[in-house]
């Protein structure tokens, strides 16, 4: 198996002059993921991507990274750097994300998940293994300082409740290692100033602390940084929704609604959330940290608009009909999208390929994300994961549906 360079140390040693001697990372690969295998190799590499697990215990997420290969590498508290997928192959770590307009960033980067939170500060031990671990990887793949990136920069969500336009601000996660005093302890240099998708238009900014924490003046920032450590700031008020504390695991199973008169509920079983009263308490689970990105299905996620907002009518809006049939939005007017049926399948944000035939396999159309979670084939009327298919039994005229 490749290994990381060993050489680096020796790499700091310019012309006599003996820098501070690097110590040796220690790896462990007793997480190593079984995933391995059924992961390809990128074909480029231009990121590398920093995450937080949410979560202060290391046993349940190294287990978690593990079962799902969701990321490269596992930084735990006390620098032990735990292999997880293999440097050159595709994590599934970055979920539904974009950087100066390229997309699944899984294909084009790196990922390390730190043990710890996103708005709270890492060991010393842990910062300078990751210090040394980008500065390794950085080196193998010739990636500059301002491409180290954090989830919190790169996720963006598609339409929800609370956004009518895809936008950045779908996560939180690694948030603080973007402030210039953390890169600073990581050796990075030079940092991304403006959000290069929002800038372009392609975003809105869905979460304006995060962008004011990420991009804002240092006042900004720091205001924001205090908002977001403040004791209170899991409780709902007129200036703080659902959405700003749980982000978009607000609908999930796993965030627990207490309201003020103690009863509970899940954020699965609540209807309207815009009338959740002041002084709910949201409490967010651990959830999978990058859920592949799945369909939403008309009546039970609401109606069309409510599913795809501003995204309703483009082409990369698939709607998959009740009877197999599928269109995308270009094809449809704003009055067919109103009759749409009761179980229509929509995918946000996916291109379409196909019908599969021996002289045009999957590969051949989206690579290696043709067995992704988050990649769909029509199968008979169905759709079926990538994930959960034999490639031997993908029938002729299939077709496939791939996040851009
Ligand atoms: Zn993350």
């Amino acid at each position: 198996m490749f290994r990381l360079l060993k050489i680096w140390c020796a790499v700091l040693v310019v012309g006599g002059l003996a820098l501070p001697a690097a110590a040796v990372l220690k790896f462990s690969n007793s997480y190593y993921s079984s995933r391995n295998k059924e992961r390809s190799v990128r074909s480029s590499t231009s990121l590398i991507i920093l995450h937080t697990t949410e979560t202060s215990s290391t046993g349940s997420a190294l287990r978690k990274l593990r079962d799902n290969g969701e990321c490269n590498y596992f930084i735990c508290p006390n620098g032990v750097v735990y292999r997880i997928i293999d440097h050159r192959r595709v994590a599934f770590h970055a979920g539904r994300s974009m950087w100066q307009g390229k997309t699944n960033l899984d294909n084009h980067s790196v990922g390390i998940e730190a043990g710890g939170f996103h708005n709270k500060p890492l060991t010393r031990a842990q910062y300078q293994a990751l210090a040394e671990l980008i500065g390794e990887l950085k080196y193998i793949y010739k990636i500059p300082d301002h491409c180290v990136l954090t989830h919190s920069q790169v996720a963006y969500g598609v339409p929800n409740k609370w956004h009518k336009r895809s936008h950045r601000g779908r996560k939180r996660c690694g948030m603080l290692l973007a402030r210039p005093e953390i890169r600073a302890l990581l050796n990075l240099k030079s940092r991304p100033l403006v959000d290069p998708d929002v800038k372009a238009g392609r975003l809105v900014v869905g979460d304006v602390y995060l962008a004011n924490v990420l991009y804002g003046s240092p006042s900004q920032k720091q205001q924001a940084v205090s908002y977001i450590n403040a004791p209170d700031s899991n409780l709902i008020s007129s200036g703080r929704s659902a959405w700003d504390i749980a982000r978009d695991g607000y609908n999930a199973s796993t965030t627990t609604y207490v309201f003020p008169n103690g009863t509970k509920k899940q954020g699965h079983q609540i209807a309207d959330f815009r009338f959740l009263p002041s002084g709910t308490r949201v409490v967010v689970g651990a959830e999978v940290d990058n859920p592949a990105e799945h369909y939403q299905t008309i009546g039970q996620q609401g109606k069309a608009q409510d599913i795809a907002g501003a995204e309703v009518l483009l082409n990369s809006t698939i709607y998959v009909y009740p009877n197999g049939v599928y269109k995308r939005g270009h094809q449809l007017t704003a009055t067919d999208v109103l009759k749409l049926p009761y179980g229509t399948k929509v995918l946000l944000g996916y291109d379409v390929g196909g019908p599969i035939s021996t002289a045009k396999l999957p590969s051949q159309i989206c690579g290696g994300q043709w067995k992704s979670a988050d990649t769909y084939f029509l199968i008979a009327g169905a759709l079926m994961p990538g994930n959960q298919i034999d490639d031997k039994k993908i029938p002729s005229g299939a077709m496939i549906f791939y996040k851009k």
